[in-house]
């Protein structure tokens, strides 16, 4: 029996043998093992998020994102009342079952107040049928607080680093990107009784095997209920474009993506794993195999059209051209391809949560 045999077999998954997994020639052999775990804890079904872009507004600059506060290339935008509420009754029309709602990062009274204004839509037009996940970045314990008191259920805050060195290489070194901020808002959200959810970057510059390793093991300690993961793609105004020509293949990029996917399955066996839009962005077919890998959840982008070129984080992003229902058709299709089963009219609460409270 091969070495990775053996650590799968054993699920020995200490920090050595994560990276001897994700070193591995032998990706099938994690996949497949990530698989059979998959339809026993999870199913075949694949639940859905009607993704809202609200807006593309944010005060902070990470070196790696498209839409950071110091590019003046994007044009910006927040979508106004009648936008969001045409996109909310998409998601009820198509039985959607959830909504992220998934902006740039802003502290103030006016955003606060925005976004429960925007819960009360959700709430009201979906009357109490939707399942919330926000994705808005850092607040205080408090904003967190009101957001899930107005509905919100769910809260995605990807960490990107769990190192702290290399948190510090992918964001300014100030007050505003502070990694013990990241982690006490990471805290505070399991606090207020979120299902909470990080994720990481993957093939990013300076990044080794051993972070990945570290990243999986930060997920698995801080016993998150939902994870959003996906490749590193590079975008022409960020400061990290410097880094394209020396960056990890695409190929590689998605094998270790796949990889990542499928140890955490391993690792984490009920949590909600998502197969994100930046795996189709890397790859044709990407968000397939993220869902063969062991993701579950998939989010069709419900913004309005226009604005989806405007949310643009990184290079390449898929749906910029489409309209919702063209989206909502492709990630059935998708979801077929990956003998799966569209979860419709279901929320799709991670199991791990559930079982934990
Ligand atoms: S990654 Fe998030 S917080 Fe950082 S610049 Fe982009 S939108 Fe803002």
């Amino acid at each position: 029996m091969s070495s990775v045999a053996l650590i799968l077999k054993e699920e020995r998954l200490d920090k050595e043998s994560l990276v001897e997994l994700l070193n591995s020639k032998q990706t099938d052999l994690i996949l497949n093992k990530a698989a059979q775990i998959k339809a026993k804890y999870i199913g075949n079904k694949v639940h859905l998020r009607g993704l809202i872009e609200l807006s593309n507004r944010c005060n902070k600059n990470c070196y790696y994102c498209g839409i950071r506060a110091a590019n003046k290339n994007v044009k910006r935008f927040m979508l106004s009342d009648e936008e969001v509420d045409r996109a909310i009754r998409f998601a009820v029309a198509n039985n959607l079952g959830s909504i992220v709602i998934q902006s740039g990062e802003l502290q103030s009274e006016e955003f606060t107040e925005g976004i429960s204004h925007v819960l009360q839509r959700i709430e009201h037009i979906g009357e109490g049928t939707l399942g919330v996940t926000l994705s808005c970045g850092e607040q205080t314990k408090e904003v967190y607080q009101q957001w899930k008191d107005a509905g919100a259920i769910r809260y995605l805050l990807r960490i990107e680093a769990s190192g702290k060195n290399l948190y510090q290489k992918l964001h300014p070194n100030n007050s505003k990107h502070s990694y013990e901020k990241r982690l006490q808002a990471l805290h505070d959200l399991k606090q207020c009784g979120y299902q909470t959810g990080t994720g990481v970057m993957i093939g990013a510059p300076f990044q080794t095997l051993e972070n990945l390793a570290d990243d999986l093991l930060f997920m698995r300690d801080l016993d998150i209920d939902m994870c959003g993961m996906g490749p590193y793609i590079e975008h022409v105004d960020t400061l990290f474009y410097q880094y394209h020509e020396s960056l990890p293949s695409k190929k590689q990029r998605l094998d270790w993506t796949l990889k990542m996917i499928a140890i955490l399955r391993i690792m984490m066996k009920d949590i909600n794993i998502a197969s994100t839009t930046a795996m189709q962005s890397l790859v044709n077919g990407g968000r397939e195999m993220a869902l063969h890998a062991g993701a579950n959840v998939l989010m069709p982008n419900i913004t309005p059209g226009i604005y989806r070129e405007l949310y643009s984080l990184y290079e390449n992003k898929p749906g910029i051209n489409e309209e919702a229902s063209d989206s909502k058709l492709s990630i059935e299709n998708i979801v077929q391809r990956a003998g799966g089963k569209v979860a419709y009219n279901e929320q799709g609460n991670s199991r791990h949560f559930t079982k934990r409270n």
